[in-house]
């Protein structure tokens, strides 16, 4: 069936609703072992105390994530992305997901600069990886690779792969932003295990889940707009896709 809404087509064949996040909604896909992802337009911050609508960002966000996945699979990465499916709908592999947001810092900012009482801006030597338990009634806690091994969320050999490709990824988003103007001050991955048990790139990549700052000016085109209440945050995502879907 398909349905239309104000938001735009979502017409894709879907089974039952498997989860539903804060930003988007997942079912079971049209083959076994896929599932469909669809982009809502909700917006959260502070582990959801603060709610808001960012009016078309499920269909940015779709479009920019697809296109950074794409880019990272020609570049060797292994990724759930299967195919686009509508506006706001990407077909995906079904993995389970190991329970652990991974950030990947190149410069200081929100979160390290509060808890480390730096100001946010300082350009590390290195990228800081971080691993947080995605646990929302905790507040998803920072924690290290001993927590994430020794209460059995993946093996030593996963997180390894895990960190390999959190870097290796962050020098291949380095390479693609720079050229379009763009600073990548930080960014979030999640990852999960494939059905012959590989590590692959899961959920999204978007000014939803890294920090984007113009390289020229510093000013922020992603998330920041709306957790800090800037102003021009519909306007922040719609320059991103441009600037990702520039040809550079
Ligand atoms: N991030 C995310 N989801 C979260 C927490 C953080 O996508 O639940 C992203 C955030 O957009 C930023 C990076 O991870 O790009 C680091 O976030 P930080 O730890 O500084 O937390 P924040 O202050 O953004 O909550």
């Amino acid at each position: 069936m398909t349905e239309t809404t104000g938001a735009g087509v979502q017409g894709a064949d879907k089974g039952q609703m498997v989860y539903e996040g804060k930003a988007k909604r997942v079912y079971e896909g049209p083959q076994p072992d896929t599932y469909v992802v669809v982009y809502k337009d909700d917006a959260t911050a502070f582990n959801g105390e603060k709610r808001g609508t960012i009016v078309g960002k499920g269909v940015i966000n779709n479009r920019i994530s697809n296109i950074l996945f794409r880019y990272l699979e020609t570049k060797g990465i292994p990724t759930h992305y299967l195919k686009d499916l509508s506006e706001r709908e990407t077909l995906v592999r079904a993995l389970t997901i190991v329970p652990v947001e991974v950030v990947v810092r190149n410069r200081v900012a929100g979160s390290m600069a509060k808890r480390l009482g730096l100001p946010e801006g300082q350009v590390l030597p290195y990228p800081v990886v971080e691993f947080y338990y995605k646990n929302d009634a905790l507040g998803d806690p920072l924690v290290n690779e001993g927590h994430v091994t020794a209460l059995g969320w993946a093996s030593r050999a996963e997180v390894a792969a895990i960190q390999t490709l959190a870097l290796r990824i962050g020098e291949l988003l380095g390479q693609f932003f720079t050229p379009r103007g763009v600073a990548l001050v930080d960014f979030k991955l999640e990852f999960g295990r494939d059905s012959a048990g590989g590590i692959r790139l899961a959920d999204e990549i978007s000014p939803d889940t890294c920090r984007f700052w113009d390289a020229t000016s510093g000013e922020k085109l992603d998330k920041d707009r709306f957790r800090r209440d800037l102003g021009g945050v519909e306007e922040a995502y719609a320059e991103m896709l441009r600037r990702v879907e520039v040809q550079a």
